[in-house]
């Protein structure tokens, strides 16, 4: 099926409420340029430089959406345009975040990645650790970021059951932090699913999915 087949067939079975980042890591212009002209505006990527080439390069109404790891040195690439952080995890990023949002005039919206699988690789804050950071004052100075909601990765396994408490805890977390810290309405994203699981993620609240090879295909394209 085509890239554009793929989108058609995955908007069609979501509700309105949940809003597909395709990820486009990895894949040439042409894919993107292909699911841009049916009619898709938001992309993921995990790599600051190829971001900020393909911003470049690309229709300037795409929304992008950074998906990866966030080194505090790389904040000033994206903050001029970027649409949304999704892995946040720690004050010192959001402190770096909130600077270079002052220097670009912009409020940068991001979310607070959770540690949620049972790997150990999979960066993400604990729970304790981010309602402290809630709660701290520093946080609360900062007026040019803005958490819009969570995120959080399942373990990569085939035992449903676990993935599906997973996502679980991830929108307990959600539901706390909304009834206790940030009461305001913009915050209300919950960013969990990937092609492998977004059914269940969607099942458990989901209201952002990431969806990388289910709309790309799993070839993947190189530059040598
Ligand atoms: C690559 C990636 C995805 C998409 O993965 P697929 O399995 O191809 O859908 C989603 N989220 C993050 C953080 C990723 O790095």
């Amino acid at each position: 099926m085509s890239i554009t087949e793929n989108l058609l067939k995955i908007k069609n079975e979501l509700q309105e409420n949940v809003k597909l980042v395709a990820v486009s890591k990895t894949k040439p212009e042409a894919d993107i340029i292909e699911a841009y002209n049916s009619g898709h505006k938001i992309f993921g990527e995990n790599k600051v430089q190829e971001l900020v080439d393909k911003h470049e390069k690309l229709p300037k109404d795409i929304e992008w959406h950074f998906i990866g790891h966030l080194q505090t040195n790389k904040v000033k690439y994206l903050a001029p345009f970027v649409h949304l952080i999704h892995g946040v995890d720690s004050l010192k990023l959001l402190k770096e975040i909130n600077k270079q949002g002052a220097k670009n005039d912009r409020i940068l919206s991001c979310l607070l990645q959770f540690h949620i699988a049972t790997e150990d690789a999979k960066f993400g804050l604990h729970k304790e650790e981010a309602f402290e950071l809630l709660q701290s004052a520093e946080f609360q100075n900062l007026k040019n970021v803005q958490i819009v909601g969570v995120m959080g990765m399942a373990t990569y396994t085939d035992d449903e059951n676990q993935i599906r408490e997973e996502f679980a805890n991830l929108k307990s977390y959600f539901n706390e932090i909304r009834d206790n810290f940030i009461t305001g309405d913009y915050f209300n994203e919950i960013s969990m699913g990937m092609s492998a699981d977004y059914k269940i993620a969607i099942e458990e609240g989901s209201t952002l999915i990431r969806l990388g090879s289910s709309v790309f295909g799993i070839k993947f394209y190189t530059k040598f």
